[in-house]
């Protein structure tokens, strides 16, 4: 981790795009977090939240709300938080791709059971999954934007599907995710991104899955990004009768992202791989893409995350170095069962497209 030429003040490497160090040595993300100082985010607050849940609950005579799972940290807190400060009655959504961690299987039968909850799985047609995922490797050098996406679209769908329900996620596109999370001009998550990439072929093919409602794909195609459209924004209106009634928690409340795995444990008995960090362990296969990650970009998710806390005080910049012990550096394990399942060889992955289109 140390050959690379990092900012004196986080942990980003001079590989990161778009970096610039200053004569000092700080990177652009540290110098623009210092000017952000002291102004007021565009958070939303509790009692705004307060007033969005009680408009809805017991509406709906099934589920008060529909809440994404993947038996990771942050989906299983938001169904935690919602049964704790409102009691909802809570319909969990699972979309399984077929390379779900024995830990998060296990997690999400001890939520549910505990919380008391119903849960639905999606799990499309795994050939559809594989040809989108090949697709994207030779052509990009990435898979991971196919579940962001494929996943949104079929959540979106049954959510839809259920009327007057709100749907309710741990992660956002905006705000505390986009602080975390997001990785400026690596990130493959948008929407966008997504549909310009694929063939007039495998949009056909993906109209013609039976849990995509069309209208919200058509919908959501021609707009920037329908993540973005949260209830009361100006982009939630414009979306019409596609808007989705889509809560990301993190904008509302605290977001401990140190404290959360300890709560679920404890209240829970939610578990994570002890010799990983806690993030992403719900996929088998998130190894590789931060194995592709490190080798086209010199960085993982966590050096990005971790940077973040460095910033706000919340890790010191030795604990980041003892983080990095747990990046993905070696080739991981299940790489090339997954490159026989999408029959590609390594020479096949684009290695030299840049992921995000910005
Ligand atoms: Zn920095």
């Amino acid at each position: 981790m140390n050959d690379l030429e990092r900012c004196t003040q986080c942990i980003l490497p001079s590989s990161y795009p778009g970096i610039q160090f200053d004569e000092s040595g700080v990177c652009n993300y540290c110098r623009g977090a210092l000017q952000n100082q002291g102004r007021s985010e565009d958070k939303k607050s509790k009692a705004d939240l307060d007033k969005i849940v009680m408009a809805h609950k017991g509406k709906n005579p099934e589920y008060d709300a529909i809440v994404g799972l993947s038996g990771g940290k942050d989906s299983t807190y938001v169904a935690y938080y919602l049964k704790k400060e409102y009691d909802l009655k809570i319909l969990g959504f699972n979309y399984d791709i077929g390379y779900r961690s024995d830990y998060a299987t296990q997690n999400l039968r001890r939520v549910t059971d505990k919380l008391d909850m119903d849960l639905v799985t999606i799990r499309p047609k795994r050939s559809f999954l594989l040809r989108l995922f090949a697709h994207f490797m030779k052509k990009r050098g990435e898979f991971c934007s196919v579940c962001n996406n494929l996943g949104y679209l079929i959540g979106a769908s049954f959510l839809r599907s259920q009327k007057r329900t709100l749907g309710f996620s741990g992660l956002s596109v905006g705000g505390w995710s986009k602080k975390y999370e997001f990785q400026q001009n690596i990130s493959v998550t948008s929407m966008r991104y997504f549909f310009g990439n694929l063939t007039d072929d495998l949009f056909q093919q993906l109209l013609a899955q039976p849990f995509i409602d069309n209208d919200v794909v058509m919908s959501f195609k021609n707009s920037h990004d329908p993540r973005q459209a949260q209830i009361g924004t100006k982009e939630h209106k414009q979306l019409g009768e596609h808007a989705m009634n889509f809560i990301q928690l993190p904008d509302y409340i605290d977001w401990n992202i140190r404290e959360i795995p300890h709560v679920l444990a404890r209240d829970l008995g939610w578990s994570h791989p002890k010799d990983m960090h806690e993030s992403h362990f719900d996929c088998l296969l998130f190894p590789i893409k931060e194995y592709l990650k490190l080798k086209k970009y010199g960085l993982t998710q966590e050096t990005i995350k971790n940077s973040v806390l460095i910033r706000e005080g919340l890790m010191t910049r030795d604990e980041a170095f003892q983080r990095a012990c747990m990046e993905q550096s070696e080739e991981p394990s299940i790489m090339n069962t997954f490159l026989e399942e999408i029959s590609l060889t390594k020479d096949d992955i684009n290695w030299n497209a840049e992921w995000s289109t910005g």
